[in-house]
C-alpha cells in the first residue's frame, strides 16, 4: 500500500474550489481533509500555491487515425504523451471499421494499437450501415465496455447514413442503453456549396463550402429523430452557437441530448481562412465560423448549454496539411492545449473547467464514478497546476503535428505534475511513465 498526501493546494471538487489536502492510497482518492498523519505517508507532494484538478477527459479525439483516405502518422505512445502533458488522463477515441468489417474485429485492432498508451482510454464505436449483422454487433457493445456509437450525416460513400438507417441504429442503441454521437452536417447543402465554390482556393473558401446552416439543419433533424426513437444523443463538435440553442430546446422538451464544442470554434474564425498567410492551418470539419459565433459558444460553455469541450484532435503534420496529394486532410491537433484553452475562456472558473472537461464527459459516457471527480473512491487522476496566464508558443509544444492552430493565443494554467491512477506520469513537462501503463476503461451504458 502506498500513501501519498497532496498538501497545501486548493482542490477543485463538487463544483467548488476549496483549500484542503488530498490523500491518495495506491490508485484511488482516499480522503479530502486537513489533518492527515504525514509521518505515515510514503510521499508528500507540496502543492502550495497550486490548484488540483481532476484529470481532463477528452471525450472526442483521434489518435493514430486512418480515415481510409488519410492517415495520421502518430501512435498511442506519442498521442497519449501529448495528452498527458496537457493534463488529459483519459480519452474516448474511435473504432473505425472498414466498410463491411465486423465491429468486434475493428475494436480489437484499435485495442492492440492503444496498448502503448500511458493514459486511460475507451472508444466510441463507428457504425457505417444498418445491416442486421451491424445492429447485432451494436447490441453487444455494452458487454465490450463500449457505451457510445458514432454516426455521420455526411461523407459519401463510406460514412454517410440516410435517415432510415439513422433511425434503425438510434432505436437499436436506445434498446441497450448506448449513447449516440452524431457528426451533423447536411450532406446536400455541403455538396451543393462545395460545387459552387470549387474554382476557388479550398483553404480560403472552406467555410463557405460547408455553411453553418448545414450543421444546424442536421442537428435539429437528429434531435427530432432521437426524440422519436427515445435515444440518448450527443451532437458532435458543435461549431454553431445556434446548434447549442437547438440542443437547449430539445432538452426542454425532455429529449436526452448533449453537445460538445472544441477550442477551434471557441477561438478561431473564418477570418483565419480569409486573412492568414498560412490558411492551411485552418482546415477542419465543420469549418470555422464568424467571430461573433466564438463569443456565443464561449457563453454557451459558461452557462452550461454546451456540456463538454473536446479536441477532435488529429495529428496531421504540417507537411500533410500543405502537400497531401489527395487534398488537405481536415482536422487539427489539440490534445496538449485543451485544458489551457478551456481555462482561458473569459470569466470561466476552475470548477467550470472541471465541469466541461471532467464531470460531464464522465457522466455522459459512463466513466463515472471512476473518472471525473476528486472524491474518495474515484481514480487518482490529478493535475497539479499554477493559475498563470501565458501565450501559446508552438515551438515550445511537443506536438507531433509540428504546429498549433492556437499559436499566439492566450492560455491559462501551468501544469506542473500529472497523475494517472496515482502514478506520476508527467513532471515539469517530462513524461515519467512507460508505454502501456494506461488501460482500457470499461464504460457503462445509461440503462
Ligand atoms: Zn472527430
Amino acid at each position: 500500500m502506498t500513501k501519498k498526501c497532496f498538501c497545501g493546494g486548493e482542490i477543485v471538487v463538487n463544483g467548488a474550489q476549496i483549500r484542503a489536502d488530498l490523500l491518495v492510497i495506491d490508485d484511488k482518492i482516499a480522503a479530502i481533509g486537513d489533518k492527515f498523519d504525514l509521518d505515515k505517508c510514503d510521499e508528500i507532494v507540496d502543492c502550495t500555491g497550486c490548484i488540483l484538478m481532476p484529470g481532463a477527459i477528452d471525450a472526442h479525439c483521434h489518435i493514430q487515425l486512418d480515415t481510409g483516405i488519410f492517415k495520421t502518422l502518430d501512435d498511442w505512445w506519442i498521442g497519449s504523451g501529448e495528452a498527458a502533458r496537457g493534463g488529459v488522463t483519459t480519452v474516448v477515441d474511435f473504432v473505425g471499421p472498414e466498410p463491411g468489417e465486423d465491429l468486434r474485429h475493428a475494436l480489437d485492432f484499435r485495442l492492440s494499437q492503444s496498448q502503448k498508451s500511458i493514459i486511460d482510454y475507451t472508444y466510441h464505436m463507428t457504425a457505417l450501415d444498418a445491416k442486421p449483422e451491424t445492429l447485432a454487433s451494436i447490441r453487444q457493445c455494452p458487454q465490450w465496455g463500449i457505451s457510445s456509437l458514432k454516426l455521420y450525416t455526411t461523407y459519401r460513400p463510406n460514412y454517410y447514413l440516410d435517415d432510415a438507417s439513422m433511425l434503425k441504429i438510434l432505436e437499436t442503441a436506445a434498446s441497450v442503453g448506448l449513447t449516440t454521437l452524431i457528426h451533423c452536417e447536411n450532406d446536400a447543402i455541403v455538396s451543393a456549396e462545395s460545387a459552387r465554390h470549387s474554382d476557388e482556393s479550398l483553404w480560403r473558401a472552406y467555410p463557405a463550402m460547408r455553411p453553418g446552416i448545414a450543421e444546424v439543419e442536421a442537428a435539429e433533424r437528429m434531435i427530432r429523430l432521437a426524440e422519436y426513437a427515445h435515444a440518448r444523443l450527443v451532437i458532435a463538435h458543435n461549431s454553431m452557437a445556434e446548434t447549442a440553442l437547438a440542443v437547449d430546446r430539445g432538452r426542454k422538451r425532455g429529449v436526452q441530448v448533449f453537445n460538445e464544442t472544441t477550442p477551434q470554434y471557441l477561438y478561431l474564425s473564418e477570418q483565419n481562412n480569409q486573412n492568414s498567410a498560412e490558411p492551411w492551418r485552418y482546415i477542419l470539419q465543420p469549418p470555422l465560423r464568424s467571430p461573433e459565433n466564438n463569443a456565443g459558444l464561449q457563453n454557451a460553455v459558461l452557462n452550461g448549454t454546451v456540456d463538454m469541450v473536446i479536441t477532435d484532435h488529429c495529428a496531421y503534420t504540417r507537411d500533410q496539411k500543405i502537400n497531401a496529394p489527395n487534398g488537405t486532410p481536415g482536422g487539427l491537433p489539440g490534445l496538449e492545449t485543451l485544458l489551457w484553452l478551456t481555462a482561458a475562456i473569459p470569466g470561466i472558473s476552475w470548477p467550470d473547467v472541471a465541469r466541461v472537461l471532467c464531470r460531464n464527459p464522465a457522466k455522459i459516457y459512463g466513466l463515472w464514478p471512476d473518472k471525473g471527480e476528486l472524491l474518495p473512491g474515484f481514480d487518482a487522476d490529478i493535475v497539479v497546476l499554477r493559475d498563470e496566464k501565458y501565450i501559446i508558443d508552438e515551438t515550445k509544444l511537443t506536438t507531433f503535428a509540428g504546429y498549433s492552430p492556437f499559436n499566439g493565443h492566450q492560455a491559462r494554467g501551468r501544469i506542473l505534475r500529472v497523475y494517472r491512477r496515482g502514478e506520476e506520469i508527467v513532471h515539469d513537462g517530462q513524461i515519467k511513465s512507460q508505454p502501456g501503463s494506461g488501460r482500457f476503461v470499461h464504460a457503462r451504458v445509461a440503462l
